[in-house]
């Protein structure tokens, strides 16, 4: 008998993938001085391979865990010197899915609070809602801490909406991490417009 196409992106039980399973390290690309990919001015660092696969993904190539280029030191130092210019306001992490390449996203988000502690905001996409992260391996629950900003779900294509900020489809939320953290409860970003 003939397999029914998947209608919508896949949906993980808790734990059921681990970045130490899947993860590669690669990255996809990185985008220093962008103004699209967050708030003020940005460094992204895309990292590879992602298992939601949200039929109409923006980045279909970096669901491959071994899209790109393996994450390196060099890379790593280029980052930390972008983020010193007076005006970049942060980095944002993008995939691919962070939350399965842990590895590079920790080692990157540590770093820079090590060096510009909280002068710098560190955003991220997931393809995980927040509820979900919730019951997740440690490793994602470590990096969920080191972040300010988390923009959460998967991109559903029947929720598109290309006028909403920084989100693809409308059940996606942009939320303020350490708030949410601290009350147990999501809170949407304060500056939200639409
Ligand atoms: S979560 Fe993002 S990167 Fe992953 S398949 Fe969905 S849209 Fe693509």
């Amino acid at each position: 008998m003939k397999a029914t196409p998947r209608k919508g992106p896949r949906n993980p039980q808790p734990g059921e993938w681990t970045a130490a399973q899947y993860s590669k390290q690669y990255v996809a690309s990185y985008k220093p001085f962008n103004f699209v990919d967050g708030e003020g001015v940005r460094c992204s660092l895309y990292v590879s391979g992602c298992n939601f696969a949200c039929p109409g993904c923006y980045n279909l190539a970096a669901q491959n865990f071994r899209y790109g280029k393996p994450y390196t030191q060099q890379l790593e130092d280029q980052i930390i010197a972008d983020l010193g210019q007076s005006y970049v306001q942060g980095l944002t992490l993008l995939g691919g899915e962070p939350f399965l390449n842990t590895q590079v996203c920790i080692r990157i988000c540590k770093r820079i609070r090590a060096e510009y502690g909280h002068t710098k905001d560190i955003w991220s996409w997931t393809g995980y809602k927040w509820d979900e992260l919730m019951q997740e391996t440690p490793d994602k629950l470590e990096l969920l801490n080191l972040l300010d900003i988390l923009v959460d779900g998967r991109f559903l294509e029947p929720l598109k909406d290309l006028t909403l900020q920084f989100r693809g489809s409308s059940n996606q939320r942009i939320i303020d991490v350490p708030a949410s953290l601290a009350s147990g409860d999501v809170v949407i970003w304060r500056n939200l417009k639409r």
